[in-house]
């Protein structure tokens, strides 16, 4: 029996990630629970799962689970704060956490996770853009182990040589490059002119995928590929010019590896995250993910397209900001989660995302982001420049 912490488990991974634990109660049993401030979303998770320990960021949301929780007789004890997230991250009593917290808040608890060895689920694919050297030293010195969860990294896993996936280096095993595929999202065949008036409502209902609305509006821009091209070499360790990004609009192949001797492994599936989610869990082994099996005879075709950077700017900026290096990675990921929370509160366009990262890239100096201290200080900074930006 494996004991699990789910960091952000009222959101779309979390959710995902309940409906796949929930098929083996054999195999695995809930330590914690997290959120934010969705109250109702983590009682009723409480009431299903019977977690140790729930926590909410927000004081006064705890408060109110806790109320809730005892009413109902249940004994699951509720933490309320930062440091509660980090306490369970890094609990003896867990054996995998599940890090699904959307965005830089998700960093310390999934840091903390890696320091205590354990085995971790990463979808917050923030984390390791934001300081992926010191997160990947960590997960070597403790012994942890990294499985990822989004969906593009977790099929490259899948397809890279078995039994050597922990070694995080691949030039000498006959990796040519790797290939990640994009949908391009809702606006891939919008002319450029009629990007300007886009709505939030337009930008969050993606094609393929369901999910939160910050990494909806990432797909949107295609900064969300931009972030994982950054995430696959931490993951991977390879270097930009060995990550491409290719449009395949049907979402059914979810990355390729290109080996030198010219053999190209793809995964396939269903766009439903359950997959990577049960394949991130059960490594090495297999379990039942309740997916559909993939039909493709009713998929019937699968299209490619290169990817244009003159279409999707942030794409290109992200491929900039890692080539960069030191925090610059950081810059850009703070950059875009402020831009995008002013979108999605229909304080700027849509277009404007892409302006106000590049302008705060080129404003920044970034540091050689050798140290946490420095990350947060160029993250918070950032934040500044771009909200100063938003309200002038
Ligand atoms: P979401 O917005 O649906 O859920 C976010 C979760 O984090 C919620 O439980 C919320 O309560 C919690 N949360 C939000 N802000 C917090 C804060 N400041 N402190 C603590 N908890 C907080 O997001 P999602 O779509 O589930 O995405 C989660 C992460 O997984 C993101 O990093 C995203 O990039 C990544 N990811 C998501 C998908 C997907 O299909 N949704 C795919 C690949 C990767
Ligand atoms: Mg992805």
């Amino acid at each position: 029996m494996q004991a699990v912490t789910l960091l952000g488990s009222t959101g779309s991974i979390g959710v995902s990630t309940l409906n796949v634990l929930a098929q083996h109660p054999e195999k695995y049993s809930v330590y914690a629970l997290t959120a934010n401030r969705s109250v109702d979303s983590l009682f009723e998770q409480c009431q299903q799962f019977n977690p140790a320990i729930a926590v909410m960021l927000d004081q006064a949301s705890a408060e109110k689970l806790a109320i809730k929780l005892k009413n109902a007789g249940s004994e699951t004890d509720v933490l309320a704060g930062e440091q509660a997230l980090v306490d369970v991250a890094e609990s003896e009593k867990t054996d995998y956490v599940m890090a699904a917290i959307v965005g830089a808040a998700g960093l310390l608890p999934t840091l903390a996770a890696a320091r205590a060895g354990k085995h971790i689920l990463l979808a917050n694919k923030e984390a390791l853009v934001m300081s992926g050297g010191l997160f990947m030293k960590e997960v070597e010195k403790n012994g942890a182990t990294l499985l990822p969860v989004d969906s593009e990294h977790n099929a490259i896993w899948q397809c890279l040589p078995v039994g050597d996936q922990q070694q995080h280096h691949f030039h000498g095993k006959g990796v040519r490059r790797i290939i990640l595929t994009a949908s391009g999202g809702p606006f891939r065949d919008y002319d450029l002119v009629d990007l300007e008036d886009v709505t939030p409502e337009q930008a969050v209902a993606h094609p393929n995928w369901s999910m939160g609305q910050k990494i909806s509006v990432d797909s949107a821009t295609m900064m969300n590929k931009g972030l994982e091209v950054i995430e696959a070499h931490w993951l991977f360790g390879l270097p930009s010019d060995k990550i491409e990004v290719l449009l395949h609009r049907q979402s059914i192949i979810h990355s390729m590896v290109d080996y030198v001797d010219g053999s190209v492994l793809a995964q396939m599936g269903n766009p439903d995250m359950r997959t990577p989610i049960a394949n991130a869990l059960a490594w090495p082994n297999r379990i039942d993910s309740g997916v559909a099996p993939l039909d493709l005879a009713a998929v019937g075709r699968l299209d490619f397209a290169a990817a244009d950077h003159g279409h999707f700017p942030c794409l290109a900026l992200a491929y900039q900001a890692l080539e960069a290096g030191g925090t610059s990675t950081a810059i850009l990921n703070a950059a875009n989660e402020v831009a995008v929370e002013a979108f999605l509160n229909k304080q700027i366009k849509f277009t404007q995302i892409a302006q106000i990262i590049e302008q705060v890239l080129a404003k920044i100096t970034a540091s050689n982001g050798d140290s946490l201290e420095q990350v947060l200080a160029d993250d918070m900074q950032a934040r500044e420049l771009a909200n100063t930006m938003i309200n002038t």
